[in-house]
């Protein structure tokens, strides 16, 4: 048992070691791109919004998965310089759609350790006027667990960044152990439902809640016709899922 324990282990390290290896040439040798998953308004599936989800394929790993790679990448430290790409390419997609004359918004997936960083707040200015994007075209994802930790300085932080016009999602709402009186606290726009919510009354009860806060509220991971029923008689307006589109 212990020596299976410890080949597993082993196993597990070197994988670490080699993705935070690989990670740091990644955007240099050009292996990372964002897909965009629409988010639509319900019921008539109306594309409205985008969230970016950042991919990685390596020549000889192959595709790497987000959940695997952010957690190595907040760990060594990382996470600011993948971010701020991931914010200057998402701005760049934004100014185009608008410019073409789509009426959008896109969101991008903000790690914790990134909010806390001091310069945050100037790097999304930067982003935004470097390719003149109308802040509250721009919506920042944060997710529930990072609410763990020190919730009046989350609060502080969501705060500036919201003085800069740009909106804020509380993203994967429901999946987290946070205390609701601690969630309603924070200065957000949009309330995103986690997936694992999306389940008989729930969602109900979640959108009544997120509307009585004066919240947009997406339902998330909406796979099937029966959880898309589901949503729509929730009362919830917008959604995202992969029955209304794939990342692309
Ligand atoms: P998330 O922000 O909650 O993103 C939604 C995830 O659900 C995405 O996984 C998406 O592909 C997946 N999804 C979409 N529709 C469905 C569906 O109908 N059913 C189910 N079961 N899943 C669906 P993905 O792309 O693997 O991303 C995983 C997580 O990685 C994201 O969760 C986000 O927390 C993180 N992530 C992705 N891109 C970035 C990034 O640029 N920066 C940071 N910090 N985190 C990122
Ligand atoms: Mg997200
Ligand atoms: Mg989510």
């Amino acid at each position: 048992r212990v020596e299976l324990y410890d080949v597993e282990y082993d196993v597990k390290l070197r994988r670490r070691t080699e993705l935070e290896h690989e990670l740091r040439g990644a955007i240099d040798r050009d292996e990372l791109h964002l897909q965009y998953q629409p988010v639509v308004m319900l019921p008539d599936v109306r594309p409205v919004g985008a969230e970016a989800l950042l991919r990685w394929q390596h020549p000889r790993l192959g595709k790497v998965g987000p959940d695997e790679f952010i957690p190595v990448a907040e760990e060594c430290g990382m996470i600011n310089r993948l971010g701020a790409w991931v914010l200057h390419q998402a701005c760049h997609q934004l100014s185009r759609w608008l410019a073409e004359g789509h009426d959008v918004w896109v969101s991008v997936n903000v790690s914790p350790r990134e909010l806390h960083a001091s310069c945050y707040v100037e790097q999304v200015k930067d982003a935004l006027r470097a390719h003149r994007v109308p802040p509250q075209r721009l919506v920042l994802e944060v997710t529930e667990h990072a609410v763990s930790h020190d919730v009046e300085e989350l609060i502080r932080r969501l705060g500036d960044l919201r003085q800069t016009g740009v909106r804020i999602a509380l993203d994967d709402f429901g999946a987290g152990y946070s205390s609701l009186g601690q969630l309603l606290r924070l200065p957000i726009d949009i309330l995103k439902i986690d997936h694992s919510l999306v389940v008989k009354e729930m969602v109900r009860v979640v959108v009544e809640l997120g509307h009585q806060f004066g919240l947009e509220v997406i339902a998330e991971g909406i796979g099937d016709q029966r959880q898309m029923a589901m949503v729509v008689e929730a009362g919830c307006k917008l959604g995202q899922g992969y029955l209304s589109g794939w990342p692309v």
